[in-house]
């Protein structure tokens, strides 16, 4: 086992993987950007390291930084948690040329899953359903026509570097093609340093179901079942579930098991996530997350396994130990990501948080790094924490959920506590009947007007 973890993250992740580090009595660094100095995990960790300042490309994404502060503290791992440096493959490599582990897969699948047209081919050789697409990155922009053509408007083009629902286009017929081709290669350009684009049938109305995936390299792969992260605002998850609503047993298992056969294949090491748009009762890739997830501890709440403790262990060399058979699902789990921000518009409102009280009770997680008087600094993200909720049936966990939205205080900066509010108490989301674009169409027609 390591004896010693740098983790290269902040806020909320930084804190879950300090707490299973602490329970597998491995020592702790926390490294900080100067914006990050009074930050929770600093407190929190046995030594901390200042990387440099708040611009998250100096500090958090700074490799030689971090390397040093590796060596200055003898850490031997480094948890790269998720965003930053998490599915960047060189990072990986650098890493073992100084000897020290990263916490994750090997470099070539991270590089493989990290090209989506790549990620794709592979897919389809491991037997797992794809959506229907070119194969490959598109040429000119008349092949682009006759592939389009060929499998039928509304299209979607998408940036093979892409991430972040960034670089996505629509297109509902040819004559759309050519001014959202150049859109799409320019902003792809400009936010991944790549143009390369690829084409997929666009789903209308589909669901983001993913499968949550652990292997310890060797050729032992299991899954835990299923999330929901349907309800999506531009592409970006919002609240996260399992079960998934629309999924029977038989089918959980059926998906389950070819993505773990695909994972036992390639021998792939630690936790990922294979994410499917499901449409009329067909599971259709797009792509895998290589890391830990945001939204990972609705699994924890449903298997009661912990998934970073099981990450560090096969991290470290261990054998996987859990079997398929032994995976069992109890109960509901549902996620809200509280993020500071205006709850209509969505600007973020970074600041000082002045009063801080979130809900307890049983079946109820807050995963956050906030506290009384914390100032929310305006250089990363704006999630404040994640609210988890666990019931035995989704009607408990949404009864549950309402409860703690109710308890939560968070004063002084703006939060979409009022969206998640009104979210559980909707017909569709209570009836579970909801897919990818839901959420935008509700807050289009005004849903969250008082
Ligand atoms: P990113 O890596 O940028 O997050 P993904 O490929 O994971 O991109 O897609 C993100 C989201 O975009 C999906 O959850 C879904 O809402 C939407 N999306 C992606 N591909 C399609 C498609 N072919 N049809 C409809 N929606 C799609």
């Amino acid at each position: 086992m390591f004896d010693k973890i740098l983790i290269a993250n902040r806020g909320e992740i930084a804190l879950r993987v300090l707490r299973a580090c602490k329970e597998l009595g491995i020592a702790t660094v926390a490294v900080h950007s100067t914006a990050d100095e009074d930050a929770m995990h600093v407190r929190l960790a046995d030594e901390s390291v200042c990387i440099g300042p708040p611009p998250a490309k100096d500090s958090y994404l700074n490799i030689p930084a971090l390397l040093a502060a590796c060596e200055i503290t003898g850490a031997d791992a480094v948890h790269p948690g998720y965003g930053f440096l998490s599915e960047n493959a060189r990072f990986a490599e650098i890493l073992a040329e100084h000897s020290v582990h990263f916490i994750g897969p090997r470099p070539e699948h991270i590089r493989l899953m990290g090209d989506k047209i790549a990620a794709k081919r592979a897919a389809e050789q491991l037997g797992i359903p794809t959506v229907p697409g070119s194969d490959g990155g598109l040429g000119s922009d008349e092949e682009a026509r006759r592939l389009a053509n060929g499998i039928g408007f509304p299209v979607m083009v998408k940036a093979a570097a892409g991430g972040g629902g960034r670089g996505m286009k629509v297109i509902r017929g040819e004559a759309d093609l050519p001014s959202a081709l150049a859109t799409a290669r320019a902003e792809s350009k400009a936010a991944f340093g790549d143009d390369t684009l690829y084409l997929e049938k666009y789903l209308e109305r589909p669901r983001h179901i993913e499968i949550q995936v652990l292997g310890d390299g060797k050729g032992r792969a299991i899954h835990l079942g299923e999330r929901d992260c349907s309800l999506q605002r531009r592409h970006q998850k919002v609240w996260e579930e399992g079960h998934s609503p629309a999924l029977n047993t038989a089918a959980r298992d059926s998906i389950g098991e070819t993505v773990a056969k695909a994972m036992r294949e390639i021998k792939y090491l630690g936790v990922g996530t294979v994410e499917f748009l499901y449409d009329d009762g067909a599971f259709n890739f797009i792509e895998m997350n290589t890391r830990i997830q945001v939204e990972h501890p609705v699994t924890e709440m449903i298997t009661d396994i912990d998934l970073i403790l099981e990450q560090i262990r096969v991290a470290a060399g261990n054998d996987l130990e859990l079997a398929q058979d032994g995976v069992k699902f109890h109960g509901h789990a549902i996620e809200c990501r509280i993020n500071a921000e205006n709850a209509v518009s969505f600007r973020p409102s970074p600041g000082k948080i002045i009063h801080y009280h979130p809900p307890g009770g049983l079946g109820v997680r807050v995963d956050s790094a906030a506290y009384h008087g914390y100032a929310i600094p305006p250089f990363y993200d704006s999630l404040i924490g994640k609210l988890i909720v666990h019931g035995k049936t989704r009607g408990e966990c949404l009864m549950r959920l309402r409860r703690a939205l109710d308890e939560f205080v968070i004063d002084g900066v703006e939060t979409n506590l009022a969206l998640f509010r009104a979210l559980a108490q909707e017909k569709d989301i209570i009836d579970g009947d909801y897919h990818i674009h839901w959420l935008e169409e509700f807050l289009a027609r005004g849903g969250l007007e008082p």
